[in-house]
């Protein structure tokens, strides 16, 4: 059987060092707001090419404290609007809404799955303060072009990169492309914890202290709260296992990339559609999509040869029960995506041959 994601082997092909980073910090005595924290705050804001970097419980919470943090700011207002591709996970509207804002859904390139910028423009109205670059299935968003809408509009550009730790535009990474980014250290991404984890990263310094003290109960100064705050923090065991990890990214990222140039160049059925590869450091191939109309005959086709895949996403954000005020929109290319995209399995534990085996199976479906 070839898992879509083995994380007991990804896990085990870092040790013996996450066990060390984890017994070092419980026998520190010291686990909120410490030195590991500290450590891979400032080894994370580097990596990214950033000025700060400010750790959060999980990804959702990342980007939520990134508007919070503008609200408090008087950036923006309770009700504006910020503009977000339809076909994202759910989390990156829910961001949203849970800072008090409104998602306008963008429909997304039916190529690229992120964002398009020529649809973006006419979603623009008085009320709208940022557009929300989601880097989806670990590709980036096209900044060159949304940094010119944004700066014609006076925009913020909120960076959801939790699928894209370490994709390039031109030499600059993700979560240094925008004015903030949100990244998610969910076990399954590309930085994965043991558990859950986020992190903000900016160049804007009130930005980050204002965030800073956001996610530590509005807090600059022990009991002095400045803010209604949240409690979101990246937890020092996390930290640990993070700077364990991030030390092997590129070339985790790089193996990622290896692996979808396989697929690219040995997946020749006609009923399946691969993702193009423009320029290579722009992807990490989180997620590897393939699209077939006949998707869900292929995915048992495969599961049949014992090749695990999985969909993201089954269900639109504007087609769930719990964004009912959204159903009505029509958005054509987003549902495409949905009713089609399959994602084969991609990441570095999979061997020469398990990869193989993928192609021969994708290419033996007959529909
Ligand atoms: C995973 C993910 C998030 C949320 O991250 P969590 O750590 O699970 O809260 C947000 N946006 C996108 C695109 C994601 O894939």
């Amino acid at each position: 059987m070839i898992r879509y994601c083995d994380l007991k082997k990804i896990t085990e092909s870092h040790e013996p060092q996450l066990t060390e980073a984890v017994n070092r910090v419980i026998q520190s005595g010291w686990y909120i707001l410490g030195n590991e924290v500290k450590t891979f705050e400032q080894e994370f804001a580097e990596y990214c090419g950033c000025s700060y970097c400010i750790g959060t419980g999980n990804g959702l919470d990342a980007l939520t404290i990134i508007m919070l943090a503008y609200r408090e700011m008087g950036v923006m207002q309770e009700g504006d609007e910020v503009i977000v591709p339809a076909n994202t996970y759910i989390a990156s509207l829910l961001s949203i809404l849970q800072a008090g804002l409104k998602p306008v859904l963008c429909e997304p390139e039916w190529e690229s799955c992120n964002i398009d910028p020529g649809k973006i423009e006419e979603l623009i109205t008085p009320r709208t303060k940022a557009i929300m670059a989601v880097h989806l299935y670990g590709r980036c968003a096209n900044i060159p072009q949304i940094e010119g809408i944004a700066k014609r509009h006076s925009l913020k550009i909120i960076e959801d990169s939790a699928q894209a730790h370490g994709a390039m535009i031109d030499g600059k990474r993700t979560g240094n492309l925008g004015d903030a980014a949100g990244f998610s250290f969910y076990p399954g991404k590309n930085l994965g914890a043991l558990g859950d984890g986020g992190a903000i990263t900016t160049n804007d310094k009130e930005l980050a202290s204002t965030a800073r003290a956001i996610a530590n109960y509005g807090s600059e100064k022990k009991y002095i709260n400045t803010y209604k705050g949240v409690n979101s923090r990246l937890d020092e065991i996390q930290a640990a296992v993070l700077s364990v990890k991030l030390q092997r990214l590129d070339a985790d990222n790089e193996r990622r990339r290896a692996i979808a140039e396989r697929y690219n160049a040995g997946i020749s059925n006609r009923l399946v559609k691969t993702p193009s590869i423009e320029k290579r450091e722009e992807h990490v191939f989180h997620i590897y999509p393939v699209f077939c109309e006949q998707r869900d005959k292929l995915q048992k086709h495969l599961l049949e040869r014992g090749i695990e895949t999985l969909i993201h996403y089954p269900v639109p954000p504007h087609k769930q029960e719990a964004l009912g005020e959204y159903a009505s929109l029509a958005l054509s290319i987003t549902e495409r995506i949905h009713y089609e995209e399959l994602s084969l399995p991609c990441n570095p534990t999979m061997s020469d041959s398990d990869v193989t085996a993928v192609i021969e199976a994708v290419n033996s479906f007959k529909g």
